[in-house]
């Protein structure tokens, strides 16, 4: 299916609070536009938002598909032109295969995900999705501290898990000056 067409995988990155989301949103609703078939998908263990739909300022409604394990997208790829994967940080290494048999197969794929955890090291599976992607975009956030552009996630808590999913209780936007790891 799709021989004609050529799929690529693209990446938005940046740390907490740099409007990821939003920017995924911003793509898949330009793709709604040009009357393609889009989803997102994100892991179960992000249970910050139960809805079925993620509504975009303009309304228009995307469809919201909670999944544990990153090959369950292929359940529902099948008529999918754009599919946008949210939270990408948190799915183990096979994230990354899902992501190029869907590629090969003619579909535009959007990972948003955090590069980097709280103590500024990668996560494995979006270094390696970096490495692969066609396209790269890099947000920033406003340092909490200082007002510069924050490239990095201060974690306000003890906790040393490396995820730990959180909001503003939990995380800061910090610049290279103002983080502490
Ligand atoms: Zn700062």
């Amino acid at each position: 299916m799709n021989k004609n067409r050529t799929g690529t995988i693209e990446v938005i990155c940046g740390p907490m609070f740099s409007g990821k989301t939003e920017e995924l949103i911003r793509r898949l609703v330009r793709g709604q536009i040009a009357k393609k078939n889009v989803s997102i998908f994100k892991n179960a263990v992000d249970n910050r938002y139960s809805d079925e739909y993620v509504v975009s300022h303009n309304k228009n409604k995307i469809k919201c598909q909670s999944i544990k394990e990153a090959e369950e997208i292929f359940n529902y790829s099948n008529e999918i032109d754009i599919i946008g994967i949210d939270e990408t940080q948190f799915f183990d290494l096979s994230i990354i295969d899902v992501c190029h048999k869907l590629a090969n197969d003619g579909k535009r794929i959007i990972i948003a995900g955090l590069d980097r955890d709280y103590k500024s090291i990668p996560f494995e599976s979006m270094a390696y999705l970096l490495a692969h992607a066609e396209k790269i975009t890099k947000l920033s956030s406003i340092c909490m501290s200082c007002g510069d552009y924050a490239y990095f996630s201060q974690r306000l808590t003890d906790d040393e898990s490396q995820i730990l999913v959180g909001e503003s209780e939990e995380y800061e936007a910090r610049c290279r000056k103002c983080f502490k790891p």
